[in-house]
């Protein structure tokens, strides 16, 4: 029998070290920081400030990374979720540098967790990104000069439609950029190695244990979690698309959507070789991006396709399949083994979300599909603004991210209607 809320059945799953469950929130706590959310986000806002000797309660609804970040496609992506040019335009040329810098110190953020507590998930580095479509190309170019030139970043370079055949066989791209900087992993052997350096520093971690109502008080809030009333100086909400009526004042800021993945069988060498010859993390430029990679067994990890609705599809499998064949169809006669989906949050301009209610309810979320770099440094930043202020807090916080027409309850059919329109267009002419 399946337990609620356990995790699902995914490659990752299969592949990654048990960790000890954890228990079951009870009675009267206490902390000075109280985290909803086992997440990058939550664990690594818990690792911090455990560092700074803060106590910590974290609570999960479900099992450690059984969100986002137990199912994701494990890129590690430079930059921000948005490209330059548009932060540029929103934000000025100042402040888009800023978001750059942080991009960069994330991917480093990673690298140096996983080396300094030893966590064992398969750690790789470069993405190539592809045109799917002629008319990608020239933006894309422009992207490449523009980084190399204005941010002197010149771990991206452009790869020509003709030189293609020599990163991938997958079929139907125009022009590919690489980024050296890049890093890929593991992500559910990364949050539980996150979990585990977290606990190793004392942090208290309860699972099972959802979060159901906060009540704030002049200098702390009681955060409700079935027979458990935790009382904290601070609160996190590291809820990402999972907050449902948590906290309504920031549920309008983000969209809650599904995207799924895939596992095949493991390939032989030399179709592994083929598929993706430098071991990279792919992604192509739709709308509904297609993204994946090889495991460390030689799987094709593969993910595409969205829904918005709070329903998966009935075969995830048969969902993800055909985009996975328009890619590469020489797997038509390989096997699926795992088929898989999660929540992730969106923003309007796909911009993370960090900021402070009331002075103590700290909250990040909507990482876009970025957030394997960006929630871990969000946990962080939030962790930096409760023991010390931080200006890259400030920085992400001055954002303001526009709240989705509608509020909470209405915002669904004009997001999917907006969506659909943009997913269709991916479908029309290559
Ligand atoms: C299929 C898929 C592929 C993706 N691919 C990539 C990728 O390749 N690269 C990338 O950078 N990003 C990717 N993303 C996005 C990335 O996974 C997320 O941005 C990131 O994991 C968010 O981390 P988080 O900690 O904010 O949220 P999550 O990992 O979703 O964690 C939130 C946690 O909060 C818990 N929770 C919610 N409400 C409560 C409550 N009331 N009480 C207690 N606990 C609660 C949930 O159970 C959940 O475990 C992908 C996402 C999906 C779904």
């Amino acid at each position: 029998m399946k337990l609620k809320h356990s995790y699902p059945d995914s490659w990752y799953v299969a592949s990654a070290p048990q960790i000890d469950p954890q228990p079951t929130a009870q009675g009267a706590l206490s902390a000075d920081v109280c985290i909803v959310g086992a997440g990058y986000a939550g664990l690594s806002c818990a690792l911090q400030l455990a560092k700074t000797g803060k106590s910590v309660i974290v609570l999960e609804a479900a099992r450690i990374g059984w969100g986002a970040s137990g199912r994701n496609g494990g890129h590690v992506g430079t930059g921000q979720r948005a490209d330059q040019f548009s932060l540029e335009k929103w934000y000025g040329k100042d402040v888009a540098r800023d978001l750059w810098r942080l991009g960069l110190e994330a991917v480093d953020l990673v690298t140096s967790l996983v080396s300094e507590h030893g966590i064992e998930c398969e750690l790789g580095s470069t993405n190539i990104h592809f045109a799917a479509k002629r008319s990608h190309v020239d933006e894309l170019k422009d992207e490449v000069e523009h980084l190399r030139t204005h941010y002197n970043y010149d771990l991206v370079e452009g790869i020509e439609h003709s030189e293609l055949g020599d990163v991938t066989s997958g079929i139907g791209f125009h022009y590919g950029v690489i980024d050296r900087g890049a890093r890929h992993l593991h992500p559910l052997k990364y949050c539980l190695g996150l979990a585990q350096a977290a606990l190793d520093a004392g942090v208290s971690v309860y699972e099972h244990s959802a979060a159901t109502e906060i009540t704030t008080k002049s200098n702390h809030s009681i955060v409700s979690a079935g027979g458990a009333r935790i009382c904290a100086q601070k609160v996190v909400l590291a809820c990402n698309g999972y907050l449902g009526n948590l906290y309504p004042d920031i549920a309008g800021n983000i969209m809650p959507i599904n995207n799924f993945m895939v596992a095949t069988e493991p390939l032989d060498e030399d179709m592994a070789h083929r598929l993706n010859p430098l071991n990279a993390s792919l992604s192509d430029s739709l709308f509904v991006v297609n993204y994946w990679k090889l495991s460390n067994d030689r799987r094709l990890l593969f993910g595409g396709g969205e829904t918005y609705s709070d329903q998966f599809p009935s075969c995830i499998k048969s969902f993800v399949q055909p985009k996975l064949l328009s890619i590469y169809p020489e797997l038509k006669n390989t096997r699926l083994d795992y088929g898989w989906g999660g929540t992730l949050a969106i923003t309007r301009n796909r911009m993370p979300d960090l900021g402070v209610h009331d002075g103590h309810i700290y909250y990040a979320q909507g990482f876009s599909g970025h957030g394997v770099p960006t929630a871990t440094m969000a946990g962080k930043l939030i962790a930096d603004a409760i023991t010390a202020g931080d200006d890259d807090f400030d920085l992400m916080a001055d954002l303001k991210t526009r709240k989705f027409p509608g509020g909470p309850r209405l915002r669904r059919p004009s997001l999917i209607a907006g969506m659909l329109f943009y997913s269709l267009r991916d479908r029309l002419g290559r």
